[in-house]
């Protein structure tokens, strides 16, 4: 926990004597505890700072979820991957600049759910009624997998719920390090866990408090060691003078320790965000200069990369890939059809479906 910076914790009266919430409690000890309501007296709590995103990171609010699985929205316009998410965790402490939950989520404080029972029971309903191919569900939509881990301890309850669900894959997404407990657990075979990759430079001038590259590699390289699956995200990819360079050294530095054979998947999706963050972000980070590039305003309302230039920068980065025999292994996130064909062809993937051709499911 020595990166979380807490300074108040607001308990739902609801979940007051939950078990979980003790325990949470105990492991938050010495920072000031306030029982509320609802959510709405945090949030307000939140507005009055000078700089409400901020701010929300810093407090932490116990609660519950009224439930937990939907499929990933993806966006209009963009072929989606049948990804399914789980909304345990919302909220992140890390602070990226290019982060659109500094939009999406409108001050709400991190917040961490105790019903975990209820979790289970969805998730248990969920592997009788989907009864053929394979899913992906994932942590990491509204919140880092692993950042409050060491707190929650959330990894061991959902490894634990998945394990045998051989049709379903739970991928636990993190900028963080490797959580200990993790490393305590008998790795299961449809668990993944994944890191978002960028550059060190760009980790350090936009990625506020979270793990270095080395350090995600590491986790990375230990989490194989132990026996777990990884996958990776290139995602936001940023082009800048010098971007090929720093991507082709990322990308080396992934097969220097890891083997292609235990990597599940590769993400690659560039910069996108929607137009709220825009005023958000350049107050926030008026050090960065992502937003300073040439952008069009798609159909679905966000602002992209032109996309001659996205198409350019995935068909650099397969390059990077295939080098290493792993270009089977990627894909792309939130584009729209006509990308994903001109990116089949460049790493000749001859498979029936467009956005699920992982050599595990073949
Ligand atoms: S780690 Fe992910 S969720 Fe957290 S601030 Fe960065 S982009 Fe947002």
């Amino acid at each position: 926990m020595g990166r979380l910076q807490i300074k108040k914790v607001w308990v739902d009266r609801e979940v007051e004597s939950a078990g979980l919430t003790r325990r949470l409690l105990d492991r938050l000890a010495g920072r000031p505890v306030e029982i509320v309501d609802n959510v709405e007296t945090v949030k307000r709590a939140i507005r009055l700072q000078s700089d409400p995103v901020g701010e929300s990171k810093k407090n932490l609010f116990i609660t519950t979820q009224k439930s937990f699985l939907r499929p990933c929205p993806c966006t209009p316009g963009c072929l989606g991957c049948g990804y399914w998410t789980i909304d345990l965790d919302l909220n992140c402490p890390f602070d990226c600049s290019y982060c659109i939950l500094q939009d999406y989520l409108d001050c709400q404080p991190l917040t961490v759910a105790v019903n975990r029972e209820q979790l289970g029971l969805e998730l248990e309903a969920f592997f009788k009624e989907r009864m053929a191919g394979i899913i992906r569900i994932g942590t990491g939509e509204l919140a880092d997998s692993l950042a409050l881990d060491e707190l929650t301890e959330n990894s061991s309850f959902l490894i634990e719920t998945f394990r045998g669900q051989d049709r379903f894959w739970l991928e636990l997404k993190s900028k963080a390090g490797l959580s200990p407990a993790l490393l305590q657990m008998v790795p299961a075979n449809n668990v993944v866990l994944s890191w978002s990759l960028n550059p060190a430079a760009v980790i350090k001038s936009e990625e506020k408090g979270t793990a270095g590259l080395e350090e995600r590699l590491m986790a990375a390289t230990e989490a194989v060691g132990h026996g777990y699956r990884v996958g990776f995200h290139f995602d936001p990819i940023l082009h800048y003078p010098g971007w090929h360079q720093d991507y082709e050294r990322v990308v080396e530095s992934i097969f220097r320790s890891i083997p292609v054979e235990t990597i599940s998947w590769i993400s690659l999706g560039s910069l996108r965000f929607p137009p709220g963050l825009l005023p958000l972000a350049r107050r926030r980070f008026p050090g960065s200069r992502i937003f300073e590039h040439e952008l069009t305003r798609s159909s679905d309302g966000k602002y992209r990369y032109p996309r001659p230039l996205r198409q350019w920068l995935y068909k650099q980065l397969a390059g990077m890939f295939i080098e290493f025999g792993a270009e089977d292994r990627l894909y792309l996130c939130m584009e729209s059809v006509e990308v994903w064909r001109e990116f089949k062809e460049k790493i000749k993937r001859g498979r029936r479906k467009l956005t699920f051709p992982f050599p595990w499911q073949c």
